[in-house]
């Protein structure tokens, strides 16, 4: 065996090959030679496609089954934007090809996209610039509060805090730290389910550097005092932020920038149509308004004079690079075709079918579980197992035995601010028919819950393993079990 390198390619005349050192004999030293021939596994090819759809109908999707987990948006993905966004053109493009200037060669066409993409992202959120540099939720607070960061440092301001409403997702305290602030909580009103006003006003002053608020907040609840709230935090100079992992509800109803948020992150694999899960693929953009641009990351995309696309690397106040290349291409691209093919009037579909499948939901189990805000919510409903617990059913056994329904359990214990917490997002994709049979499976949990709660303990029985030992779980890998939070 020898493998030749030497050689020009054939029919190709004029191509060479960089000079490399290749020995005179590629041959393999007699000494590494085989004797006999590998004992390699042999199998048909049926064996094989058997093994690998096996394997695939092990797999728990959106494309299965109904998957409820709230926060998350686990919605159905429309399959065209994965054909579209997988075309030869995009799919195979490399990231260091050159960025010509010959109108439809190689990279203008996703340079274009990009943009274009950049400019509905703008229209949507009401903001003067994006990135779409951000490849997560997390990311994208992490990119808005160094942009903060370099804000306040160009200004000479001297702040040390982030204020946080107590209901929030956890990566917002995360990225607050991340970026060298103290994470201070600002309580929600058990009331409204709302932020407190008065509680902000006492925690807010000069040393504020930036407030976050998720709107719909994690209750599902929109808060409609954020042009108060962004006006009390204007006063010291505190960068307001909107966390729009959840635009999904709000879409061509409200714009995080005309109630003056001063910055905003849009969870393109939950809002648009990008699948996610595992842990990823997702992208985080980041808007910005006009006083907050020139800190944005670097590259950013740049129209040209004679119309067509670059990256531009020139911006000297810019936090720098957050990400390699540009961004999670992939994704930003099949939320930009999902954008393109729902057009304004169907984006505002989507979030009123959010909103709606989640009140229905809400409204059908109203009187067989606890309600702690009841409510009009938004794109998701929390309900509590307070009553089921009286006999010994806990959040965790509902969820549990939903699996032997067959349905995914909805996020359970979160937000940490609701005692055994059911919070589940049904989304805009699903059918009446898969809502009502959601529905009857949590009323006959809820019955079973009064009538036979031992059988809801040992759930699931249905799947090939049964319940972990969750207090073993925590002993030995020395886990911060969630129900402790509301003990
Ligand atoms: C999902 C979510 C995030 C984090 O997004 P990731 O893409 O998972 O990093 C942040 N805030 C809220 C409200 C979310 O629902």
């Amino acid at each position: 065996m020898s493998i030749i390198f030497k050689k020009s390619v054939p029919g190709r005349r004029g191509v060479r090959l960089p000079k490399c050192d290749v020995p005179a004999s590629t041959e393999i030293p007699e000494k590494y030679r085989r004797l006999s021939d590998a004992p390699l596994v042999e199998l048909s090819e049926i064996d094989v496609v058997r093994h690998f759809t096996e394997l695939s109908l092990k797999n728990y999707g959106v494309d299965t089954n109904f998957y409820p987990l709230g926060s998350c948006t686990m919605k159905y993905n429309p399959k065209v934007t994965e054909k579209l966004a997988g075309m030869e053109g995009f799919a195979s493009l490399h990231p260091l090809l050159p960025q010509l200037r010959h109108g439809d060669l190689l990279t203008q066409g996703a340079l274009a996209a990009l943009y274009d993409l950049e400019h509905l992202l703008r229209e949507i959120c009401g903001m003067d610039a994006f990135t779409l540099q951000p490849m997560a939720g997390a990311h994208g607070e992490l990119t808005a509060m160094m942009i903060f960061a370099a804000y306040h440092n160009k200004k000479g301001n001297k702040k040390s805090e982030v204020l946080i409403p107590d209901e929030s997702h956890g990566t917002n305290p995360s990225s607050a730290a991340i970026a060298g602030y103290e994470v201070k909580p600002v309580p929600t009103n058990r009331e409204t389910g709302a932020l407190d006003l008065e509680a902000l006003r006492q925690k807010i002053g000069e040393q504020t550097a930036a407030l976050m608020l998720t709107n719909p907040n994690t209750l599902g609840i929109f808060n409609s005092d954020v042009d108060k709230i962004t006006e009390i935090a204007h006063k010291y100079d505190a960068q307001v932020y909107y966390d729009g992992a959840n635009l999904n509800a709000v879409l061509g109803k409200f714009r995080p920038g005309d109630a003056d948020f001063d910055a905003v992150h849009v969870n393109l694999h939950k809002t648009f149509g990008t699948p996610h899960g595992g842990g990823g693929p997702g992208s985080g953009p980041v808007g910005v308004k006009k006083h907050l641009v020139d800190f944005l990351p670097i590259s950013r995309i740049v129209k040209r004079d004679d119309a067509t696309y670059a990256l531009d690397y020139n911006y000297p106040d810019s936090i720098g690079y957050i990400a390699p290349f540009y961004g999670n291409f992939s994704v930003c691209l099949k939320a930009y075709i999902y954008i393109l093919l729902l057009g304004a009037e169907g984006l505002i579909e989507v979030s009123e079918n959010a909103v709606l499948n989640a009140n229905y939901i809400l409204h059908s189990l109203k009187k067989e579980y606890d309600v702690p805000y009841l409510r009009t919510c938004m794109h998701e409903c929390v309900l509590s197992a307070k009553k089921q617990v009286e006999n010994g059913v806990h959040a965790l056994d509902i969820a549990k035995a939903l699996i032997d329904r067959g349905f995914h359990p909805p996020t359970t214990y979160f937000p940490l601010i609701v005692k055994e917490a059911l919070m589940i997002e049904p989304t805009e994709t699903e059918s009446k028919e898969t809502l009502d049979a959601f529905i009857s499976a949590m009323k006959d949990i809820a019955e079973k819950a009064a009538s036979n709660p031992d059988e809801l303990h040992k759930a699931p029985v249905t799947t090939p393993v049964s319940r972990l030992d969750e207090t073993l779980a925590v002993k030995s890998m020395n886990l911060v079990f969630p129900l402790d939070v509301n003990e």
